[in-house]
């Protein structure tokens, strides 16, 4: 576990669910903070540690997921494992790599037996993801799979439909284009086309970012 020397009043703050301005804090504030968190009951239901999220703390992409699994329960990191393994695939076969991204998810802690996570263990967790997209201030966010996306959009139109298509996102003050994608978990066990769908998502986002600075 990394050691940081943290104010006492930083903490306080970024354990503070008023507004917090982003440049008053970074993501190693923050994570500090969230590792303590016991906001809601999955504080209590068996997890490991707080999976906090990943990355680049500047960077143009955002990638959310829907909660930890037993492995990134373990880890500590999101998205390891054979699902984590095909994202770098997907992010790599677009022209970006773990490096260029930063990852998070919807819920910190690894929900029981991978259910999915509950609308008042989101909202606990909310503040945590509204510090990161502040922080990051991506300008692309990436939504893997149904959960997430219905989270962050919500919508209730399922991923099939709405994959690959550019939406609006405000939030916490973050402006950005979202575009969501089938869950990796999800091309591991529906095959070809749903690789060649993700992939083409995935390039979408990949040229978007190339956009950004040309
Ligand atoms: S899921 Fe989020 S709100 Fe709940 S205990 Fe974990 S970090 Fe805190």
């Amino acid at each position: 576990m990394n050691c940081l020397l943290i104010s006492a009043s930083a903490l306080r703050r970024a354990m503070t669910n008023s507004a917090l301005q982003p440049e008053h804090t970074s993501l190693a504030v923050v994570r500090a903070a969230a590792v303590l968190c016991t906001n809601c009951e999955l504080a209590q239901l068996g997890r490991t540690q707080v999976v906090f999220g990943s990355g680049r703390s500047d960077a143009d992409v955002l990638i959310i997921g829907e909660g930890p699994g037993a492995q990134e329960d373990a880890a500590g990191e999101p998205f390891v494992g054979r699902s984590g393994q095909l994202l770098t695939r997907l992010l790599e076969g677009a022209g970006m790599s773990r490096n260029d991204v930063y990852i998070a998810n919807v819920v910190k802690c690894r929900p029981p037996n991978n259910r999915d996570p509950r609308p008042h263990e989101i909202a606990a967790c909310s503040p945590w993801l509204d510090r990161q997209l502040q922080i990051v201030n991506p300008k692309l966010i990436v939504t893997l799979g149904n959960f997430a996306t219905r989270s962050m959009l919500g919508t209730k139109l399922g991923i099939t439909k709405i994959r690959g298509v550019e939406f609006g996102f405000h939030r916490a003050g973050v402006v950005a284009t979202l575009v969501p994608t089938l869950h990796p978990a999800a091309v591991l066990r529906n095959g070809h086309r749903a690789f060649e769908q993700s992939q083409g998502d995935f390039e979408l986002v990949s040229r978007r970012m190339q956009e950004l600075h040309t």
